[in-house]
């Protein structure tokens, strides 16, 4: 049998506030355990809500930034069940009146662009945090630690339609969404700090059928790659158990890295275990046309219309294009280059290429180097005047970054490229009378030994020499 996949995915952005959904706590990452803690995050008797009104503000954002319609009245609802890490014995969320409604995203699926709808957008405050001593998770530990700091942080939960066919687009769509919501500034979208979770309902069907398989959520990918691997080794327990002509049973499961597997954990609760209803402590949120208009103009441009335009206005190839977009200091860093310098698929290269390799390996961002657009553009400037060749150069960006020192200081110290003939001739000279043997062989048809002759040039040009003109030169002197 021919089975399709049907994903539908539940993302949680943390919001980025200084403080809680609910209270004015803080929700610093990596405080003191219980240190960001107040009579309403731990659910004391008679303390009371207060909506944080920026959470609201990015959760517009990002509702409208996904085309969401946001509704006009939307309203906070108990949703009740015990865990330890839960102290008021229910979390506020939103419940059949959420935020926002009926949006969509496109992503690039292997260069096929796929639209996936957004069935809602609510609002939301975390849990509090359990450190499982001894195991990964409750089962298996010798004790169990509640951290509190993080019940109350807010969180934005993205529930796509199940358009999603395979593991590889649920990656695809994780990560367009966390670029997203990174890129226009409303979550930071770490998921190895956990500020972007994603659950995966995951059902199959014979290929033609209408109806959805019975479905389950999985639970613990904490990268894309993970979400990837955890999704088709779930597929493929689907498929086996189907095949063995088995059922699918409606649960919540684990992923384990470690073991590429997923386990049970708890059989899936309906909606009404939860016996959701109306927080009766806070009002509806019923934002006016004001404010959402506000909201939308702060927006800007969207990550992929920029990329349309880098390409269209800078005849980027898509690849660059996307690094720099997804990266918005980087973009903003490009354009201002650009405005010195205006060959921008060289500016491009050289970003998404020297300057984002240094980058990586230093786990840093564009803001934090001490390299500026005026001095990339000089830089690059100073190749195509053939002071510098494309080799010293790199070495010069590396001095510029490391010492924060102006480019043309650099290139007086180490010195720049030699292109003066007579320099070059004497250096030729010296190359041909330390290598008889080789030119002798060069003369006798090896064409390769030119190669190491003009490599000896550089050598002793420590690097400076210009390499077009040393060839030509050296091919000049070896006739
Ligand atoms: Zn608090």
């Amino acid at each position: 049998m021919n089975y399709e996949t049907v994903i539908g995915l539940e993302i949680h952005a943390q919001a980025l506030t200084q403080s809680k959904m609910f209270c004015a706590c803080s929700i610093k990452f990596g405080s003191e355990p219980n240190s960001n803690i107040c009579p309403v995050c731990t659910g004391q008797p008679g303390s009371l809500p207060v909506a944080n009104k920026k959470a609201i503000e990015l959760g517009i954002k990002a509702a409208l930034a996904l085309n969401c319609k946001i509704e006009p009245s939307s309203i906070f609802a108990r949703k009740n069940y015990f865990y330890p890490d839960l102290p008021k014995g229910y979390q506020i969320s939103q419940y059949d009146k959420p935020l926002a409604t009926g949006g969509w995203v496109d992503i690039d699926v292997d260069g096929v662009t796929k639209r996936i709808g957004i069935t809602r957008l609510h609002l939301e405050e975390d849990a509090g945090k359990l450190v499982h001593v001894g195991a990964d998770r409750i089962m298996g530990a010798e004790e169990s630690l509640v951290d509190y700091n993080r019940g109350g942080t807010p969180l934005m939960e993205i529930v796509s339609e199940p358009d999603i066919r395979s593991a590889r687009e649920a990656a695809v769509y994780t990560e367009t969404l966390a670029n997203l919501l990174r890129y226009i500034e409303v979550c930071d979208a770490k998921m190895e700090e956990g500020s972007l979770r994603c659950d995966a309902n995951v059902s199959l069907r014979p290929v033609g059928q209408k109806e959805f398989g019975t479905k389950t959520e999985v639970k613990n990918m904490n990268s894309f790659k993970a979400i990837e691997k955890a999704l088709l080794s779930e597929e493929k327990r689907h498929e086996e158990v189907l095949e063995e002509g088995g059922k699918i049973t409606q649960e919540t499961r684990f992923y384990s890295e470690e073991t590429n597997t997923t386990s049970g954990m708890r059989s899936k609760e309906e909606a009404h275990d939860y016996r959701y209803f109306p927080e009766p402590d806070l009002p509806p949120i019923e934002p006016d046309d004001k404010w959402i208009e506000e909201i939308r103009q702060s927006l800007g441009e969207l990550p992929q219309k920029r990329r349309q335009r880098l390409i269209d206005q800078f005849g980027l190839n898509t690849e660059s294009a996307s690094i720099l977009v997804y990266d918005k200091p980087l973009a903003n860093f490009f354009e201002d280059t650009t405005k010195l310098y205006d060959k921008g698929a060289v500016v491009a290269n050289w970003l998404t290429g020297e300057v984002t390799a240094y980058l990586k390996e230093k786990k840093k961002t564009i803001e934090e180097l001490d390299l500026k657009p005026p001095q990339l553009a000089e830089l690059l400037k100073l190749i195509d005047e053939g002071t510098l060749s494309g080799k010293l150069a790199k070495g010069v960006l590396v001095k510029v970054i490391e010492t924060g020192k102006q480019v043309k200081d650099i290139v007086a110290e180490s010195g720049a490229q030699i292109s003066d003939q007579g320099e070059l001739n004497k250096i030729i000279a010296e190359v041909i009378a330390n290598n008889t043997k080789v030119v002798a062989d060069y003369k006798g048809g090896k064409e390769t030994a030119l190669t190491f002759l003009v490599g000896q040039v550089m050598k002793l040009s420590k690097g400076r020499a210009n390499p077009a003109l040393a060839n030509q030169l050296l091919k000049e002197a070896l006739t």
